[in-house]
């Protein structure tokens, strides 16, 4: 028969962890780090979970090191888009999460698309559109969406207040991890071919 694996939660001197524990006719207690970011261990079948947990904290910094180069790689920007795939991209975005403000009021805004040298986006909340960045057609989806939701709830709060940070909490409870995943991808500022879209 063979075990289920089991995804585990441990809590190290380095931060959580959630590996994937599987037990196996091993002799040693195996750590990977697998090309997905995912971390794995398998442990002979005389283990015991507490056993895999105390391993994966003894290893946690050099876990934690290979996470971090495995995001790193991942910063790598998608290739320039076409004007009209950048159109199309941001265009998909702002449609995925306006409905998240739309039961506040939010107007659908007008969407502009400019090759901007040091902002992601910006937010006229004024004349009622909002201007995304052409080089988010080079961040991942959720980056795009986390960019356009951050402009979208600019027509309720206009500056970064704490009102402000306490709706994007409501909305979006993981957009702090999607803003410093953007800070990796700050290379694609400003080096987009088509310019103005
Ligand atoms: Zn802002």
């Amino acid at each position: 028969m063979v075990a289920q694996p089991q995804r585990r939660l441990v809590d190290t001197p380095h931060g959580v962890l959630t590996y994937t524990l599987t037990r196996k006719t091993v002799k040693n207690l195996n750590l990977r780090v697998g090309p997905g970011g995912e971390v794995a261990v398998s442990i002979p079948r005389r283990c015991s979970v507490r056993q895999a947990d105390d391993f994966v904290r003894s290893r946690s910094g050099w876990i934690l090191d290979a996470l971090r180069r495995w995001e790193d790689r991942q910063a790598e920007p998608l290739p320039p888009a076409s004007r009209e795939d950048c159109a199309r991209l941001l265009g998909e975005a702002l449609a995925r999460v306006y409905p998240l403000v739309e039961p506040l009021g939010v107007i659908l805004p007008p969407l502009r698309l400019r090759a901007l040298k040091s902002q992601w986006g910006n937010c006229h909340w004024a004349q009622g559109y909002i201007t995304l960045n052409t080089a988010l057609a080079r961040c991942p989806e959720e980056l795009r969406d986390y960019v356009a939701l951050h402009e979208l709830v600019h027509f309720l709060h206009h500056d970064h207040g704490p009102g402000f940070y306490a709706q994007m909490d409501a909305l979006m409870p993981d957009w702090r991890r999607r803003r410093k995943a953007l800070k990796g991808y700050t290379g694609a500022l400003g080096k987009e071919r088509s310019g103005k879209v």
